[in-house]
């Protein structure tokens, strides 16, 4: 007989753990089906070693640049081996700290390939056997891969994807990243920062294409200066692989194709969805250009089947499949949450420097044909930027002229990502500029400029 709950979450991501937990909180009896290990791609191979491997890369640029503080810091070097153990244990930590809060809240644990199998039904594939469950909700968020590349597949040596780079063997000497959106931008940084000569090749004109032109203006600038080859406008035609490295044949802007040898290949293009062999098709369930078809609480067009996370769609960011689950579950559950939304979600890139923005564009914001105020606040105007010796960078506000609404903030410098959450609870609170210029700020921060850049867009900025 099959064991009988209220929901079943297929995949244990940032989306899937946290639904399974909001629904036991819930009263709901839960299990979830993982087929690797608790905490998905985020904790195991993405937002969080990464950022374990950007600490080292970040310590090593300040050690190197002991001098520009006053401190001598001779013979300095670096054990790869000990640096992505850290990231290792780093993750093995919060897996851990992920199946507690399973034991905790009582939810049941499946280890294996989950498939829907009919409605309410879900097999579990374990070594030769398999676990018979059935529901009345099934959760999918199974997440999303690497993207390859159609010519070149990743091959672990030479062509990495994000799991390659993320457990070097080896320093790559020479290294080619094939794609400059957060994940292509924080691994070039990492190895830029280590050591490695590195190269950032990009289709679109200008690197993280999703970010304020004037943020990729600055990132590319900054980047460059910082040792980082950047080619936009141009696309990989050809790889070939040999035993000491790679041949890659680049299309330019002019259309001219040049070839050059890399030690090393990261191809950071995108992602591919999971949804192959779980049951969708069978049971009927929409997808759109590869992603399940949801509404704003998760539904798709199957009763009782629903879906968050990368498998649903952008943004592919592991705070956006949290509050979708946490959405879904409230909803299936018999509540009444808001649906959900992404004209709020903030993004982050955690390179050196960083990146962090919420909202609109100044672009976008006047493709939809509104009238705008923008303020720019730049970093070396700002007593603890210049005292952490971090004094580049900007915070940059874009307000509607007509009722203040703060449509968007884009951020590129020192610790910006923990910064950027000021502006996402003011606009979440739909505070105007009015509100942000009448709070206080604690001097001295770097959050200073964000109340400067707001006094600018107003034309009242005090120290610039
Ligand atoms: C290198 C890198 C860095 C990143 N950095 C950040 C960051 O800094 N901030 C951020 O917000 N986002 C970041 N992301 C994105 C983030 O990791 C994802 O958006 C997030 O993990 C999506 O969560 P999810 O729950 O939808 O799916 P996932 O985390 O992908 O989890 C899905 C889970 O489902 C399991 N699964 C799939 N199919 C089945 C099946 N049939 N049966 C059983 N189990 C199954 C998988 O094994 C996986 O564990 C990064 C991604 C990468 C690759």
């Amino acid at each position: 007989m099959a064991d009988t709950y209220d929901l079943i979450v297929l995949g244990s991501g940032p989306g899937g753990y946290v639904a399974a937990i909001r629904g036991a909180q819930l009263g709901l009896k839960v299990a979830i089906v993982e087929r690797e290990r608790l905490g998905g791609i985020c904790l195991n191979w993405g937002c969080i070693p990464t950022k374990a491997l950007l600490r080292t890369s970040e310590i090593y640029h300040y050690m190197t640049h002991a001098g520009d503080y006053g401190l001598k810091a001779e013979n300095i070097g670096f054990d790869l081996t000990k640096i992505v153990d850290r990231s290792r244990k780093v993750s093995g930590q919060l897996n851990a700290g992920v199946k507690g809060l399973m034991k905790k809240n009582k939810i049941t644990v499946v280890e294996g390939f989950g498939t829907i199998t009919a409605k309410g039904k879900l097999s579990v594939k374990q070594g030769n056997g398999t676990v018979d469950l059935e529901a009345r909700h099934i959760l999918v968020a199974t997440g999303a891969r690497a993207r390859d590349l159609p010519f070149a597949k990743a091959d672990g040596k030479r062509i990495w994807t994000y799991r390659h780079a993320m457990v070097p063997e080896v320093m790559p000497t020479k290294l080619l990243v094939i794609g400059s959106g957060a994940i292509g931008v924080e691994f070039a940084s990492f190895y830029n920062d280590m050591g490695a000569d590195v190269t950032i090749v990009e289709m679109l004109p200008r690197i993280l294409p999703v970010e304020d032109e004037e943020v990729s203006a600055f990132m590319e600038k900054r980047l460059t200066k910082d040792g980082i080859k950047i080619v936009t406008g141009a696309g990989v035609e050809k790889i070939d692989t040999g035993a000491d490295g790679v041949k890659a044949t680049i299309k330019g802007k002019d259309g001219t194709s040049t070839t050059e040898d890399y030690s090393h290949v990261i191809v950071a293009i995108g992602i591919v969805p999971n949804t192959e062999e779980i049951g969708l098709e069978k049971l009927g369930v929409t997808t759109e250009r590869g992603h399940i078809k949801v509404d704003g609480f998760g539904r798709t067009n199957v009763e009782g089947i629903y879906a968050i996370g990368d498998v649903t769609g952008a943004p592919w960011l592991a705070h956006k499949a949290s509050h979708e689950g946490i959405v879904c579950v409230e909803k299936l559950a018999g509540g009444n949450p808001h649906p959900f939304e992404t004209w709020n979600i903030p993004g982050c890139t955690y390179s050196r420097p960083q990146v962090a923005s919420v909202g609109l564009t100044e672009a976008k914001a006047k493709q939809a044909g509104r009238e705008i105020k923008v303020g720019k606040f730049p970093f070396i105007g700002n007593g603890k930027a210049i005292a952490l010796g971090e004094a580049d960078g900007f915070i940059k506000t874009v307000f509607d002229a007509k009722t203040g609404e703060l449509l968007g903030a884009h951020m590129v410098g020192a610790e910006v990502t923990e910064l950027i959450q000021g502006y996402v609870v003011a606009r979440q609170l739909e505070t105007t500029e009015h509100e942000l210029m009448e709070t206080v700020f604690a001097h001295p921060t770097l959050s200073e400029m964000m109340h400067e850049s707001v006094l600018g867009a107003y034309g009242r900025a005090i120290h610039f």
